[in-house]
């Protein structure tokens, strides 16, 4: 049985972004994933993911935020990838809305650059979008969208460079750790290293189902739509940025078209319970599709509304909607990413790190006492 410094049970987004870091501190990895290199069957696929900066869910995401910009910058320049393109985001939604008055006060507080956008503006900054009545609309100028594939991808063949050992088709059957070090099995393998990280997205639950006060965690199924478009209003190579309204029927949420005729456009709110994600049901269904069509014509009228595909990913939500990443109450070699409540994906770059630095140095620079598991029984 060959020993590694460092197990990772999950190859997704945040998975492959600790076995990165850590391998880049000259550990000796090994990543454990269930399915195939670039799956789709977990929570990191889909094209796209929203990113910005001022964050209303918690102040003390936006101090993450800034060194998850950092870093995706960084694993850009290194990789020669496009990772991040920052078109921008504009939020719409009525002033007291939890979005506009948070967001307002989020980039407040931090200094960010958000613009206030007059009703007179829309028209020609804003072509092929519709408001409501009595809503505002604000400008995030550092909003932009990640390439979710590009991203892991990126990590996997850089730490695979840097060493690491990934697994593909492995599962993970059970783990046990008794602090100094951690064994880990499969079907038919024994596996054993210093420090494990857990970071298994919707099967979270089953994995850390050990821990004293096992975490909350509840699957929810998504399914995101490509439409495509009648103009060229949503193009992002005419300026056309990212998108998300707060309505009083849910969150909706899009990306500018990237190659100029269709438009990805998706709801945040919503979504059916998944009871095992190994068994998700893939297919669209009209109930999934019913409140983006209705969203798209109070608000995108030149979008034709027959997807000409769609996607099914998975949420996995924790009660009051933040991550979970911490040490193992028991174990200090043992740590984990969970719960990413359908908005984790900007931070896997940073959250990545912190990852790999718990499970090597035991501690992080990083302010995540807000993302501790013991926030649920304090
Ligand atoms: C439709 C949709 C839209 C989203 N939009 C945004 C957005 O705009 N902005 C944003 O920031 N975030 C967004 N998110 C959230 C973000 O994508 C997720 O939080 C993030 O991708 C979760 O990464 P993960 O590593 O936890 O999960 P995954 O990437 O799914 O990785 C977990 C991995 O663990 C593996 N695994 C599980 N159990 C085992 C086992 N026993 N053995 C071996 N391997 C195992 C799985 O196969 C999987 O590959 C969105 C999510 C969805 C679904």
């Amino acid at each position: 049985m060959s020993k590694y410094d460092l197990i990772i049970i999950g190859g997704g987004g945040f998975g492959s972004s600790a076995a990165y870091y850590a391998a880049r501190q000259g550990k000796k990895v090994l990543v454990l994933e269930q399915f195939e290199r670039g799956h789709n069957k977990g929570s990191s696929h889909g094209e796209t993911r929203v990113i910005r900066k001022a964050y209303y869910q918690h102040p003390d995401y936006v101090p993450l935020l800034q060194q998850a910009y950092k870093l995706w910058d960084k694993l850009e320049q290194a990789s020669q990838r496009d990772l991040i393109v920052p078109c921008g985001l504009m939020l719409n939604g009525t002033p007291e809305s939890d979005l506009i008055a948070g967001t307002r006060q989020a980039a407040i507080d931090n200094g960010l650059d958000l613009e206030e956008v007059p009703e007179e503006e829309y028209e020609d900054r804003f072509p092929g979008f519709q408001f409501a009545e009595n809503t505002e609309t604000i400008y995030e100028v550092d909003g932009g969208f990640l390439n979710v594939e590009s991203c892991v991808e990126t990590y996997v063949a850089g730490a695979e460079a840097r060493g690491v050992e990934f697994r593909w088709n492995h599962e993970v059957t059970h783990w046990e750790s008794d602090g100094q070090s951690a064994k880990v099995w499969t079907k038919d393998e024994t596996f054993e290293a210093d420090a494990l990280i857990i970071t298994a997205g919707a099967w979270a639950s089953r994995l850390l189902s050990s821990l004293p006060q096992a975490p909350q965690l509840s699957v929810v199924r998504k399914v995101m739509y490509w439409f495509p478009v009648r103009s060229d209003a949503y193009d992002y190579t005419y300026g056309s940025s990212c998108f998300g309204y707060q309505t009083p029927t849910g969150f909706f949420y899009g990306f500018p078209s990237i190659d100029g005729t269709v438009v990805k456009v998706c709801e945040h709110t919503g979504g059916t319970p998944v009871e095992d994600p190994s068994q998700l049901d893939k297919e669209n269904h009209e109930a999934d599709l019913a409140p983006v069509l209705q969203f798209l014509q109070d608000a995108m009228p030149e979008v034709d509304p027959h997807p000409v595909t769609f996607s099914v990913c998975m949420y996995t939500m924790t009660p009051d909607e933040h991550f979970i990443v911490d040490q193992h109450p028991d174990y200090q070699n043992v740590c984990f990413g969970a719960g990413f409540s359908g908005h984790g994906f900007k931070f896997v770059s940073i959250l990545g790190k912190v990852l790999a630095d718990l499970a090597i140095h035991y501690e992080t620079d990083q302010a995540i006492q807000f993302l501790s598991l013991n926030r649920f029984t304090e």
